[in-house]
């Protein structure tokens, strides 16, 4: 093998430590593939109150404590602590960055409670970003690649390439800058760019500014060496046009050259029927049959009676208007007049979880809802569904789909972004892993439902379809890869 590399990796949240979707699931499992390939890869994020130093035995570096971080005029302090990360194979370090005036909070973006984002995120990422590179520095290892994820992370590449391009330290290290989600982009007045400490002259729309504001995702997108996105189909998607890239395709069909579509894989031993602990009873392929008594269980959580050939449709879900549960609202009553029941989890707009409760008591014997984030029960659905809803209006990558073809659970999915990569659409004699509608139309969802509850009723048929999803290749490693061939070529 060639020499390994150093990466750091940059992320806002990271599983087991801190999660509101699929980017803690990524930042977790792939740099523990990167790692297993033979490189040195650690990660480092903020250190949120509720990270239990206990449980997760956080220590401090001493060496790393007090620094200074300008923000502004003034400067915040920031000390370090660490932990690890750990598959079967592979420990990964991970350096917490901690001021317990940003995030000595119980949430990470917004308060649980009121569910509005913080005032200070500006600060607070500017904090964390410009920390990085202070600790860096002081921990004296140097990474040859800077791994940036999500607009939290994305000015780091702006001051690589400004306020450090100086510093020998960091002349030689290339950013990457994978985006995980286009709309998420961390836009600021022009106020908060002066607390960022970056040169003025950098504030106009060939620099960090878009449509008026500092906006942290451009800035990554214009600085960063190279850029990824987590699907192929995402990746051309955002390039052309305005809704998908929202309102950055321009810049990013001018980096067309520099930008990679990686698919996410899914993390192989925490999505494991096999031996996953939150369902009720293990299986795998040769035990398909056994998926059953996990949706007796899963049922009976909900008070739901269970009936022989009736379809359990589960869905696992932010709330948001990504998500596409406008769709299913609009078709639930259709929905219902057919041989199903259905099990949503999701978290979000009030407003929307307000009419899936609605419905909810129009038909308490066919469908359960749980508001909430509830990571045990998004296992059960998984192992105990039939059928899993993902309508979404875009998808840049989605890991759920994923999660059920490999516990034989069958995605009915709109054929978009990463979705539209992963899964297969029913072809008849046995061939597909799941159920595409093409167009944003409640109709369509519902067509899709009809044609997967008729080969449902197929049982032959049906197992097939499980088969042919349980044994797909969704493993990290093979994405990894691609990671690391990217590293290396922006080294050579
Ligand atoms: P996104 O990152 O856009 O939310 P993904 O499909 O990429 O969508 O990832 C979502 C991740 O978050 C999955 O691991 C899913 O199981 C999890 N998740 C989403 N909502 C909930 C919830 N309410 N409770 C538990 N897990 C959830």
């Amino acid at each position: 093998m060639s020499k390994p590399l150093n990466i750091l990796f940059l992320s806002s949240e990271v599983e087991p430590f801190a999660k509101t979707g699929g980017l803690a699931d990524v930042s977790s499992a792939l740099p523990q593939a990167i790692k297993e390939l033979g490189h040195e890869i650690r990660i480092m994020m903020p250190r949120y109150r509720f990270i239990s130093e206990r449980k997760f035995k956080l220590h401090d570096i001493i060496r790393l404590k007090e620094i200074p971080i300008p923000i502004g005029k003034n400067s915040e302090i920031g000390n370090v602590k660490s932990s690890f990360i750990s598959n079967l194979k592979e420990k990964v370090q991970v350096y917490f960055l901690d001021n317990a005036n940003y995030f000595g909070r119980d949430g990470i973006y917004q308060s649980p409670v009121g569910k509005k984002d913080y005032k200070d995120n500006d600060e607070r990422y500017i904090f964390f970003c410009r920390g990085v590179l202070e600790t860096l520095k002081r921990l004296g290892w140097q990474p040859d690649i800077i791994h940036c994820n999500d607009w939290q992370t994305g000015i780091v590449p702006a001051y690589i390439k400004t306020l450090y391009a100086s510093d020998d330290f960091f002349k030689s290290i290339k950013t990457v800058f994978t985006v995980h989600n286009m709309a998420y982009q961390g836009a600021f007045t022009s106020e908060s760019f002066e607390k960022s400490g970056l040169p003025k002259s950098m504030f106009h729309p060939e620099g960090v500014e878009a449509y008026g504001k500092f906006n942290f995702l451009k800035t990554g997108l214009h600085y960063a060496d190279a850029i990824t996105t987590v699907s192929e189909r995402y990746a051309e998607e955002i390039c052309n046009s305005d809704e998908y890239g929202a309102g950055l395709n321009g810049l990013l069909a001018k980096r067309k050259k520099d930008l990679k579509g990686i698919l996410n894989g899914i993390d192989y031993e925490i999505w494991n029927p096999l031996t996953d602990e939150y369902t009720y009873r293990k299986f795998d392929v040769k035990s398909m049959d056994a998926k059953l008594d996990n949706k007796k269980a899963l049922l009976k959580r909900f008070n739901i009676p269970y009936k022989e050939g009736v379809a359990l449709i589960g869905g696992i879900s932010r709330l948001v208007e990504q998500k596409g549960f406008d769709l299913v609202l609009e078709i639930l009553d259709e929905m219902m007049k057919l041989n199903v029941q259905f099990i949503l989890l999701g978290s979000g707009e009030k407003t929307v979880e307000k009419k899936f409760e609605t419905m909810q008591k129009k038909y308490p014997h066919q469908m359960g809802v749980l508001f909430g984030f509830d990571n045990e029960l998004a296992h059960l659905i998984e192992a105990g569904s039939d059928l899993f809803l993902m309508p979404s209006r875009y998808e840049p990558c989605g890991l759920n789909q994923m999660y059920s073809m490999r516990y034989g659970t069958i995605p009915v999915v709109r054929a978009t972004g990463g979705l539209d990569d992963t899964v297969e659409d029913y072809a008849g004699g046995g061939k597909g892993t799941g159920f595409k509608f093409e167009k944003y139309d409640a109709k369509e969802l519902l067509k899709a439902i009809q044609r997967a509850i008729k080969v449902y009723q197929q049982p032959e048929e049906w197992k097939k379809l499980m088969r042919n999803g349980m044994l797909k290749d969704f493993s990290w490693e093979h994405s990894a890869k691609k990671y690391v061939n990217l590293y290396k070529e922006l080294l050579r």
